[in-house]
């Protein structure tokens, strides 16, 4: 139940993840008349899924994951198709941080992104073909001419001593490596750019705020929040709002009785890392390492040996191995979160889903009473000499994935983020995980083309966002066009410290 409106904005942002800061920064710079509010249930802002530790802080761009690089069922050939996209929108992220730093919206790029070579890392001789199908797809591409391939464990070693340790000599392996690949902590851009958006006239940003209530009001929406500290609630009246709220997004889609939201559900999987805080072990790996999936995991839960760098400190992150639980949020979230997700519209699609991923399911629970000893199993995949002592499991984000009526079929784990708007353009809302934070530029781009579309238009339009992103709106995919996008992508990186 909404209170009378106390203020009016042109725009609300629920949540202040990466993707609502994203969504804020990039409409004050397009439209400085903007009234934008932020507003965040928990206590900090950006501690969710954007936080550090909570994803695996992969910048993706298609140079190491495996799964968008499927191999062709006719002649055995690797379709990288979706590499190449991924590729070309992360750089869109990277130069729209290039252009804040640059501007001085914000600094110091060196506390939320470096250099990490990416490699991806299989074994056995059919993954082994695959890999080197991959790479003969990947090097025709500008983008990736510079990925290198090997069998020999010796130059593997090179890259990635950990990797060969201890393994056994007769059972051949593989792996590409290529040096532009990079660990990015999405939680502190999102902080650096709401702290920016919070200075800015007109804007204003609350933690500690969550929204209780989203009405439709007149062309606008009435969003009502209440205080954690006081347990207060006011209503404010925007004539346009983004529910930025990750797991949080459903439930508030719900409120909103949106029509086009009718049917959907939500499954949330937990993730957990293996941590090793060991310096003399940190200091001889240097890399992010994907591997093949297993055979039994949804493709989300694809494991990957991490050098990260959070809290100033570089560390060294394997996993994620899924974990039960019926959270939509870490911070401010309950166990009920799953169960009050249901109505009568998504409790078939909810049974569908259940009953036709059985081997999910069983995936699921097996993970949950996993050991330790069942963690290394997997771990010693990447490092066969790793020894439990040396690591700790802590948790990590969580996923929660949509579910749509027409999903029945298709399986619940989807490899993808979808916005989702009103007809009428006055509310977008954004659902899925992956690649998720790493192509937060283009998919907020994409929040702006549906919902103020005048802002893009015209000449004025692609000047104004060429701007902030150089390559945007030019398909840069064909190979004669990617010289100009290397280019650009260049410039970016030096801005932002990279190598
Ligand atoms: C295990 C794991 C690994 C991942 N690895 C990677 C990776 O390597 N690379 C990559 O690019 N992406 C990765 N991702 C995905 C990435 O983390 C997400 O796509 C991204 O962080 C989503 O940002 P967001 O802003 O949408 O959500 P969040 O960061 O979750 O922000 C949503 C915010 O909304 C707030 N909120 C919720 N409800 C309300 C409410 N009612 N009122 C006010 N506020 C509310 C929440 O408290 C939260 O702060 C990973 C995710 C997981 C779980």
């Amino acid at each position: 139940m909404s209170s009378a409106p106390t203020a009016t904005t042109d725009a609300v942002l629920i949540g202040s993840g990466i993707m609502s800061a994203s969504l804020g920064a990039l409409l004050k710079r397009l439209d400085p008349g903007l009234s934008i509010q932020v507003f965040e249930a928990a206590d900090e802002l950006a501690y969710e899924a954007s936080n550090g530790w909570n994803n695996a802080g992969t910048g993706h761009a298609g140079i190491c994951e495996l799964s968008y690089t499927p191999a062709r069922a006719v002649d055995g050939t690797v379709d990288v198709s979706k590499a190449v996209d991924i590729f070309q929108e992360f750089e869109q992220s990277l130069q729209f941080w290039a252009h804040a730093v640059e501007s001085g919206m914000i600094t110091g790029p060196g506390e939320f992104i470096h250099s990490v070579q990416h490699i991806s890392f299989v074994h056995g001789a059919e993954q082994v073909d695959y890999l080197r199908a991959r790479h003969a797809g990947m090097v025709a591409h500008p983008f990736f001419r510079s990925l290198e391939f090997t069998t020999d464990p010796a130059r593997i070693a090179a890259w990635a001593p950990l990797l060969i340790e201890g393994r056994d000599p007769a059972v051949p392996v593989a792996a590409t490596k290529m040096d532009g690949g990079t660990d990015v902590n999405f939680g502190v851009i999102a902080r650096k750019l709401l702290a920016w958006l919070a200075a800015q006239p007109g804007c204003a940003v609350a933690a500690g705020h969550k929204v209780v209530g989203l009405a439709k009001a007149g062309t606008g929406w009435d969003v009502t929040m209440r205080a954690r500290a006081t347990g207060a609630e006011r209503t404010v009246r925007a004539k346009f709002v983004f529910v930025g709220a990750g797991g949080g997004t459903l439930p508030l889609l719900q409120q909103a009785d949106l029509p086009e939201a009718r049917g959907l559900g939500c499954f949330p999987i937990g993730g957990q890392w293996l941590v090793c805080d060991d310096p003399a072990i940190v200091a001889r790996h240097a890399a992010k390492v994907y591997g093949q999936n297993l055979p039994e995991a949804p493709t989300m839960a694809m494991p990957h040996l991490d050098t990260r760098i959070l809290d100033g400190k570089k560390t060294l992150l394997f996993g994620p191995y899924a974990k039960w639980t019926t959270r939509f949020l870490h911070r401010t979230g309950s166990w009920t979160d799953l169960p009050g997700s249901v109505r009568p519209h998504n409790l078939m699609t909810l049974l569908n889903i259940g009953a036709t991923n059985l081997p999910l399911v069983r995936y699921l629970v097996r993970q949950g009473v996993q050991s330790m000893e069942d963690r290394l199993r997997v771990l010693r995949i990447f490092w066969p000499a790793a020894r439990a002592e040396d690591w700790r499991l802590v948790d990590a984000g969580i996923r929660v994935q949509a579910i749509k009526r027409t999903d029945g079929e298709a399986g619940i784990v989807h490899y993808g983020t979808e916005v989702l708007t009103s007809a009428d353009r006055t509310l977008s809302a954004l659902l899925g995980a992956s690649p998720g934070a790493s192509t937060c530029v283009h998919i907020v781009t994409e929040v702006v083309a549906r919902c103020f579309p005048h802002l893009l238009a015209g000449e004025q339009g692609r000047q104004r966002m060429q701007a902030l992103v150089p390559t945007h709106g030019v398909d840069y995919r064909p190979p004669e066009n990617a010289v100009r996008f290397n280019a650009l992508a260049t410039a970016a990186r030096r801005t932002l410290g990279l190598a």
